[in-house]
């Protein structure tokens, strides 16, 4: 006999409809999944084998072929256990014409316990939204209600197999396999974290505001304790909010990577922070059986790198292809996977190795040769990608004790909305999202050189040596201090501060 049902898989961060046929032939007992399955796909033999006799259904005893196609894309996770389980009860006439007809309508996405239970499963959301588009209902698991909602696909969630079974059977009606609707727990806001908790340094926050403005990546080079992580962390409370597109990309991916927890919509920036000893892998995604990394966990939010000269050489270089294109791409045998990655990059650094070059109260350490080797770990190519660098110096006794408080993350985050509405109406109806993601044509349409700054820009390029793609960055930075100020034109005055913000360039020492 001969079975078919319905489930999904993924590739990137995009659902795909799969057929699990199921054939039951005379022969010595065995069970063989074929059709690109990796690993986890392989182990469900062993559950579905125990779910199916704990749930009180028969186990043939005969040659079992699982079939999982389109044969040439890669299956992988633990969903398929449900529909395989389903199919070995369709092929052995454990299940009515009846209730095969019904499950004809479902596509069915589920992990099995031992016990015949269903648990949850990573990649629901992807899977169910390709589903809606399929015009099928869904079978997830409870736990993964949910993502359920999120996707608006109608769907059931039966607690066990053997519940499923009644459910097709008609023994049981939907009630009972569908949990009520739960609605989204309100989110805590946003960040207790307040810029006005940072004492002095108006210059990073000058440079912070900026890149939230108009989605630039920013490097803070201080020594400890000057509050360079402070900054960053508060970094995400003057972004401004998620559209519901940005928001259903995020959650997609968290749904893939099974980082959900007890969210349904994520509506807040992700802040990523890894730490430097982090593997390429995990930064970047990949792996045998490939996975986003944090730059795509950080996408439409922001990546957070401490301690940025201490990240492997290669860490730093792989991060070049999603700082310019905004997106990761994973080459593995049979195919390519593609995820987003466009983030916004808040780097900190020490000085030197030791923390304390520029430090008035302790010495530094290091020879001129360490310092140097430290900072060329920042490449010519990389520090290009980055828009705004700012040294921060110690704080001042009278900075620090100043009872009147600086601005608030409200007040910044206002203007901040402001010169994001402007490039909202300048990119309407293009997939440019802000002035940082600019095309060629865009900078050249947006951007005009206000009169004697061509002399202006000549002169810096040759003095610290600025790249083409600097000097397109320069423009691009200029363009949102003007959306800030509301003006309608770049001027030479918005030039001239972005200069301050590139004390790398200006030492040459990042040149590799
Ligand atoms: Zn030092």
């Amino acid at each position: 006999m001969l079975a078919n049902i319905r489930t999904g898989a993924i590739k990137g961060i995009e659902g795909f409809e799969v057929s699990v046929e199921v054939d039951i032939a005379p022969g010595l007992p065995s069970l063989s999944v074929v059709g690109l399955p990796d690993i986890e796909v392989r182990e469900s033999k062993d559950r579905v084998t125990a779910a199916v006799r704990n749930s009180g259904f028969d186990f043939p005893s005969k040659r079992i072929t699982v079939n999982l196609g389109p044969a040439e894309l890669r299956k992988s996770g633990t969903h398929f256990d449900l529909p395989i389980a389903l199919g070995i009860l369709a092929a052995s006439d454990q299940l009515s014409a009846n209730a095969t007809q019904k499950l004809s309508r479902f596509l069915v996405l589920g992990e099995l316990a031992l016990d015949g239970s269903l648990r949850p499963c990573a990649g629901v959301l992807p899977m169910l939204i390709s589903c809606k588009k399929l015009n099928k209902t869904a079978v997830i698991p409870p736990q993964n209600v949910l993502e359920g909602q999120v996707s608006a696909a109608p769907f059931i969630t039966p607690h066990t197999l053997r519940e499923l079974v009644d459910y097709l059977e008609e023994r049981i009606d939907e009630t009972a396999v569908k949990i009520q609707f739960i609605p989204q727990e309100e989110t805590a806001p946003q960040t207790e974290l307040d810029f006005s908790d940072v004492k002095g340094q108006a210059l990073a926050k000058r440079a912070l505001e900026i890149a939230a403005a108009g989605g630039h990546n920013v490097l803070m080079i201080g020594l400890p304790g000057t509050g360079k992580s402070m900054l960053a962390k508060r970094f995400p409370g003057i972004l401004p909010p998620l559209t519901q597109e940005e928001a259903l990309e995020i959650t997609k991916i968290y749904s893939i990577c099974n980082l959900m927890g007890k969210s349904k919509l994520l509506t807040q920036r992700p802040f990523r922070d890894p730490h430097h000893t982090i593997s390429d892998v995990a930064l970047i995604g990949g792996g045998s059986n490939p996975r986003p990394g944090e730059v795509s966990l950080a996408h439409n939010g922001v990546l957070f790198l401490d301690e940025f000269a201490e990240f492997s050489r290669s860490s730093l270089e792989v991060l070049r292809e999603p700082l310019e294109n905004g997106q990761v791409t994973i080459s593995r045998a049979k195919e390519t996977v593609s995820y987003p990655a466009r983030f916004t990059l808040v780097a900190a650094m020490n000085p030197c190795p030791c923390g304390n070059l520029g430090n008035p109260l302790k010495p530094c350490t290091c020879t001129p040769m360490q310092i140097n080797r430290y900072k060329s770990r920042i490449s010519g190519p990389l520090l290009d990608r980055i828009d705004l660098t700012v040294n921060l110096n110690p704080v001042k006794y009278t900075d620090w004790n100043k009872h009147s408080e600086g601005e608030t993350s409200a007040q910044i985050r206002e203007r901040v909305l402001k010169a994001r509405e402007i490039q909202r109406k300048r990119f309407a109806g293009t997939t440019t999202t802000a002035n940082a993601f600019m095309t060629p044509a865009q900078l050249k349409a947006f951007c005009p050189l206000p009169p004697g700054a061509d002399t202006i820009l000549e002169a810096a390029m040759r003095k610290f040596g600025l790249s083409a793609r600097s000097l397109d960055k320069i423009l691009k930075t200029a363009r949102t201090i003007a959306d800030l100020e509301g003006s309608e034109n770049i001027e030479t005055k918005h030039l001239i501060e972005v200069m301050q913000y590139r004390p790398l360039d200006r030492k040459g020492v990042a040149d590799v």
